[in-house]
């Protein structure tokens, strides 16, 4: 990092008046630590209970990691603020940290990389192996973004005034043989529109119970596997929309119980040929033998040379 960036850095952390922060004299050492002390006073909280002016009433500290300068480096800051206490209710407050990616022990800016690093599709492992930040901490802000961009979305998606009119639903498993969940999806627009746990009718009514009609008021059809009883829901709560068995569940269905049945009477048939040839040979007269014989055993349990 030059010293330009360095300034420019700095003064981003110092942009807000009411905090001092010593930085470290050199700005490559990452194992320095900034210190961003409090400068609020009593003067600046009343209480949120009762509106009386409240007092200072103990100290606290927070380190953060935050993006390092060097790779594979560790940088953290450490925030010194204060817990108010008001005289009047006796209700304390804590001082928030402005610079603290809620939920987290790292910096805003270091939620802000590991967004833009998620953002190029890397795993969460490898955004740990880049950043060294703890794999909970890097699912967290994931979970973050993807809630924001399902919020938008469903923003979007209501401006619109979206209404799918081609479902599919499915289940799935998150564990195998332990559990399973249910999905709906559109399949004009290959977008999920619901996801639960479990995959009895039961989860499968949370759907319609969760979904407003009036979103699904345009359904014309809806996909599913034929082994599972969607069906009933469906037709109770959808009495509009088609029933289509798809095409991926039928094949599957018709290869494990025909073609599977087929192939496995026909394998025993040419067993059945080929044990009785066996017999056949075993029991023809041996005219010739050959100069080094191998014995080896019917399967009627009678001895041959071959
Ligand atoms: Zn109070």
């Amino acid at each position: 990092m030059s010293s330009a960036q360095y300034i420019i850095q700095a003064k981003r952390f110092c942009q807000e008046p009411e905090y001092l922060v010593c930085l470290p004299e050199d700005p490559l050492d990452d194992t320095a630590v900034w210190v961003v002390t409090s400068q609020k006073s009593h003067a600046d909280f009343l209480c949120p209970f009762c509106g009386h002016p409240m007092h200072i009433y103990e100290s606290y500290q927070t380190r953060l990691k935050t993006i390092p300068v060097q790779p594979h480096g560790h940088r953290s800051v450490l925030f010194k603020g204060r817990r108010f206490r008001c005289p009047c209710c006796h209700e304390t407050v804590t001082e928030s940290n402005p610079y603290r990616c809620p939920g987290t022990r790292i910096t805003k800016r270091a939620a802000l990389w590991i967004k833009s690093l998620l953002a190029h599709g890397l795993t969460i492992h490898s955004v740990q192996e880049i950043t060294g930040i703890h794999w909970d901490t890097i699912r967290r802000v994931h979970e973050t973004v993807m809630d924001e961009s399902l919020k938008t979305y469903a923003v979007m998606l209501e401006q619109n005034h979206y209404k799918p009119r081609f479902l599919a639903v499915d289940e799935f498993a998150i564990h195998k043989g332990h559990t399973y969940a249910t999905t709906v999806m559109d399949l004009e627009s290959g977008f999920v529109i619901w996801v639960g746990k479990g995959r009895s009718l039961a989860d499968f009514q949370k759907f319609f119970e969760e979904i407003s009609p009036e979103l699904l008021s345009d359904v014309k059809a809806v996909a599913m596997d034929m082994n599972a009883s969607y069906n009933t829901l469906v037709s109770r709560y959808l009495p509009q929309a088609k029933i289509v068995y798809d095409r991926y569940h039928m094949q599957a269905q018709y290869g494990r119980d025909v073609l599977g049945v087929v192939r496995l009477e026909e394998a025993r048939k040419h067993k059945a040929a080929a044990d009785e040839l066996k017999c056949k040979q075993t029991a023809a007269p041996i005219r010739k033998q050959p100069r080094h014989s191998v014995k080896r055993k019917c399967r009627n349990g009678s001895s041959t040379a071959s």
